[in-house]
């Protein structure tokens, strides 16, 4: 066959003009914001890869699906096809919707998980760690070897090491090991996918100490598609039949609706436990609502339903892994160090790598995302020192494990050009790197600090 282009696979139908601040109010905008990107106001960013979470476009069907919904309070006809969808696709028996994947995780640890536990996972998401650590246990993370070397091409380098699995266990005991997770894609760790072989060593693991496994299932879609393509044996299945397998290996799942449920709010804790499931639902009763809505609109409901199917199609989840691997070939040309091989939803930049006279002390990698919008409007995501270090009792910093600016691609957002845009400006950063400098920081929340940590820049 000739080679044609992987072409979005849909029009646009609605558009959102984009704005264009000056280079000058980019500048006023990143000093009144303490260089914390998450302080901008979304019109004083031009291209906005901060994250690929609930910021995606929703299809017609979605939209069209949002009318049926049924504002019930009990028992609405919108939970029953929310339900149905994840059900067809989890096969897990108890479903219970959440606002998004936070709220999943904070009332499966808040039930599960006791002071002195440990819980591994391949690698934390923040939310993850910060829901573990809030319950004092330690969140532990066990990924292999090849995922920290960032330019071996290993193709499932978000698999869960076994053996040091095997070794913790045995280590802190199974009695403080309340449930094993497991990341897929791995966000934190490069949104680098695991492999089914993976998934089912580990479940024999948590078999062998009678441990429940839990799939951190924000990425589930992705994640097939990378063992579709990566994976021997399974290139002749579908995403949704390799997707069943996952979820058949393990006793539960936390899922945000806002990544592969293709939609800007909402998420799931799923689970086959019913007495587990029973005291879940009593605490989602506390804080989240009803059981039948957990916190989301009926037509919320409608729109994940009908998200979690699209998710899975095949021609979608091809132009979606191809526009992330088409940003990171860009960025490759240009001799800017990025994490191989690119992950599904996006490309992760190296900040230790390009800038190795900025100290972790100084924070390189937020140095770098600050640098981005500055020159182009272009907003990522610092994950490093600052989201994953931490500040000791005399004011010292234990830096985080790797400095990375994550450019985060939304579903069905940004079209070709855009891309093209962000590698532009790219190139006149990495063009001018032994320029920039360090921040110092200057202000911080106990946890999740980097979402609102204050900095001023190293003279
Ligand atoms: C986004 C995300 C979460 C948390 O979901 P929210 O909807 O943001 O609360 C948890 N784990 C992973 C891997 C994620 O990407």
């Amino acid at each position: 066959m000739p080679y044609r282009t992987i072409i979005e696979p849909f029009r646009i139908h609605t558009v959102e003009p984009i704005d264009f601040p000056t280079a000058e109010a980019r500048k006023a905008a990143l000093e009144r914001s303490g260089y914390n990107l998450f302080e901008l106001h979304a019109d004083e960013v031009i291209i906005d890869l901060l994250t690929d979470s609930g910021t995606g476009a929703m299809s017609t069907s979605q939209w069209a699906g949002m009318m049926r919904g049924d504002e019930s309070y009990a028992g609405s006809r919108s939970f029953y096809r929310f339900r149905d969808a994840v059900t067809a696709i989890t096969g897990l028996a108890h479903v219970i919707p959440t606002h998004q994947g936070r709220a999943a995780e904070r009332i499966l640890f808040q039930t599960a998980v006791k002071p002195g536990d440990v819980v591994p996972n391949n690698t934390h998401f923040d939310t993850t760690r910060a829901n573990v650590e809030f319950q004092g246990a330690e969140a532990r993370d066990l990924v292999i070897e090849e995922s920290h070397d960032h330019s071996s091409d290993y193709p499932f380098k978000g698999n869960m090491d076994v053996d040091r699995l095997r070794a913790t266990i045995s280590e802190v005991g199974r009695d403080r090991v309340p449930l094993v997770m497991l990341t897929v894609t791995n966000n934190s760790g490069g949104g680098q996918p695991v492999s089914l072989a993976n998934l089912r060593e580990v479940r024999s693991v948590c078999d062998e100490f009678d441990i429940p496994l839990f799939l951190d299932a924000c990425r589930f879609a992705e994640n097939a598609w990378f063992v579709k393509t990566r994976e021997e044996g399974q290139q002749d299945r579908t995403p949704r039949d390799i997707a069943r397998e996952m979820f058949s290996l393990v006793d539960g799942a936390t899922m945000s609706a806002k990544k592969d449920g293709m939609s800007n709010i909402g998420g799931f804790l799923a689970m086959n436990d019913p007495a587990l499931a029973e005291v879940c639902r009593n605490l989602l009763i506390l804080t989240e609502g009803f059981p039948t809505y957990g916190g989301l609109a009926g037509y919320d409901l409608e729109a994940v339903a009908r998200g979690l199917e699209e998710a899975l199609d095949p021609e979608y989840l091809r132009y979606r892994i191809r526009s992330t691997a088409y940003l990171a070939d860009k960025v490759d040309r240009a001799g800017i160090p990025i994490i191989k091989p690119p992950g599904g939803h996006a490309v992760y930049l190296d900040a230790a790598a390009l800038l190795p006279h900025i100290p972790a002390s100084q924070f390189p990698a937020q140095a770098l995302a600050c640098a981005l919008y500055l020159e182009g409007g272009v907003r990522g995501v610092e994950i490093g020192s600052v989201m994953f270090g931490k500040r000791l009792e005399d004011g010292s910093e234990v830096p985080g494990p790797s400095e990375l600016v994550r450019l985060a691609v939304p579903r069905r957002t940004y079209t070709q050009s855009h891309i093209d845009y962000v590698g532009e400006v790219l190139i006149s950063v990495a063009e001018r790197a032994e320029e920039l400098i360090g921040l110092r920081l200057t202000y911080q929340a106990p946890w999740l600090r980097h979402f609102t940590a204050r900095f001023e820049p190293v003279e």
